[in-house]
């Protein structure tokens, strides 16, 4: 991130702008929306600047921007749509000590407008570093879509409630309140009683709020999916977006843990292949002990929590101390390893049945029924199996499993780093050594990728 976003305080500020024609315009009406005092240089100044001095809504001064003229300004626009008047101005003001932003001239700004969608006091601001100005419309118009134009009128009215609002204890019971504030009652009362009725109905819901309990903490057992924050499910999305505590595994992506509540508390619990980093009684004791103090806890699992996910023993630990749970299922490694290799997991004629397996258990490489998954047609996704892959080999070749078995590994299946690596059972443990895998590693056995040149013919036909 080059560009850091903040929203600055314009409030009776000095802001300049050099130009008086279109560019300068466009920046004129962004900045009217604030309070800052504006004060405009231009020779030769279009009428509607004229008009905008008249109106006394800037100070037009008719002539070119001078040395000094940027004193004690915050913020300075080079709008001349003039690159040579533009270069010259930027270095006077900034000079004069202003922060300066020369229009549709990134490199040559100290800062840049974002694109905005305004529901006044709400803000969003789009920005895209340049890199896809053409993005930030689009988003720009999604979100002008999907907020309500009233928005600004609800989030006013609450601002002018925050002190009354503290009687609530902070966090949670808080939460709840402003939750259902924007969530129900506030538009309910907007549509049916206008903005006049807004006080009131915040004050109702206070009540409401005052009078009940506090409710008892509950922990959701999430499956996070493979890692691509797209494969989500919407239910995991919202329960994310309400956890006070997040405690997450190792490989739950970035990208996931980014979209949790800002003020949520996120725990790492980082258990790592082989040697656990923090043990299951740990886990167990923290998600009791954090709901038992009344938070909403997401245990966040990678992919479908009930998966090699250890879900029985943390189901276990909540039921002895009586916490409420329930499970949020997630896309598994095998679906998302399967959809990059274009393939199904099952397939008419080929295999009726798919098996789930680990490549090692808590007494290290796992024994598995090696002759039902050496036979031919056989599909198994292995977890966990990168490091055990010569001792599968091993097993399978010894049962009667064809050499020439197709084994496919996926490391970081459905994110932007996913690799395949298509391989047969003779080449497995000399294909992996060679890649060097470090993301998570599924093994795919019975799968080789649906090759795109196979495609291509009956593309061609359906082409032509
Ligand atoms: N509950 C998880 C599995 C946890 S066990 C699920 O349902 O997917 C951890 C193993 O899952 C890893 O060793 C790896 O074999 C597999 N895995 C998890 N995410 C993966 C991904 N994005 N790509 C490939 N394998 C993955």
């Amino acid at each position: 991130m080059r560009h850091f976003p903040i929203f600055l305080d314009l409030d009776g500020a000095r802001v300049v702008v050099s130009g008086g024609g279109e560019a300068a315009l466009a920046k004129l009406r962004l900045l009217m929306k604030t309070r800052a005092r504006l004060t405009v240089f231009a020779a030769d100044p279009a009428d509607e600047v004229i008009e905008l001095a008249r109106e006394r809504r800037i100070a037009l001064v008719r002539r070119a921007v001078e040395p000094g003229d940027a004193l004690c300004a915050r913020l300075f626009y080079a709008a001349n749509d003039d690159d040579a008047e533009d270069a010259r101005v930027a270095a006077l003001a900034r000079a004069d000590g202003a922060l300066v932003n020369w229009v549709d001239n990134l490199n040559a700004s100290q800062f840049i407008t974002p694109a905005m969608v305004d529901r006044d006091p709400v803000t969003v601001a789009i920005g895209t570093e340049g890199a896809a100005p053409v993005l930030a419309r689009r988003i720009k118009a999604h979100l002008e879509s999907h907020l309500p134009t009233n928005l600004g009128v609800l989030a006013r009215a609450g601002q002018a409630f925050r002190k009354a609002a503290e009687a609530l204890p902070m966090g949670r019971k808080r939460r709840e309140f402003w939750a259902d504030y924007y969530d129900r009652a506030g538009p309910r009362a907007l549509e049916q009683n206008g903005a006049d009725a807004l006080p009131r109905t915040l004050q109702d819901l206070l009540d409401d709020h005052l009078a009940t309990k506090p409710s008892a903490g509950h922990v959701d057992l999430v499956g996070s999916g493979p890692g691509d924050p797209d494969l989500l499910t919407l239910k995991a999305r919202k329960l994310l977006d309400e956890a006070d505590v997040v405690i997450h595994d190792r490989l739950v992506s970035p990208a996931i843990l980014e979209l949790a509540r800002r003020e949520a508390v996120l725990i790492n619990a980082g258990k790592k292949g082989f040697g656990p980093a923090m043990s299951q009684e740990e886990i167990g004791r923290l998600m009791v002990e954090h709901a038992t103090q009344g938070a909403h806890v997401v245990r966040l699992k990678s992919g479908d929590p009930g998966v090699f996910g250890r879900l029985d023993e943390e189901l276990d630990a909540l039921n002895v101390a009586g916490i409420d749970w329930a499970i949020c299922p997630g896309i598994t490694a095998a679906s998302a390893a399967a959809a990059q290799l274009g393939q199904s997991l099952t397939k008419r004629g080929r295999n009726s049945d798919l098996r789930l397996l680990t490549g090692h258990d808590v007494k290290g490489f796992a024994e598995q029924d090696w002759r039902g998954l050496a036979r031919a047609g056989m599909v198994a996704a292995i977890y966990m199996g990168a490091r055990g892959a010569r001792f599968l080999q091993g097993r399978l070749l010894m049962h009667g499993a064809s050499p020439d078995t197709p084994v496919t590994a996926v490391e970081n299946a459905s994110r932007v780093e996913a690799r395949v690596i298509a391989s047969t059972l003779a080449e497995l443990p000399a294909d992996l050594e060679a890649a060097a895998p470090d993301g998570p590693v599924i093994l795919m056995l019975g799968l080789a990728p649906r090759a795109a040149v196979a495609r291509l013919p009956q593309l061609q036909e359906e082409l032509a």
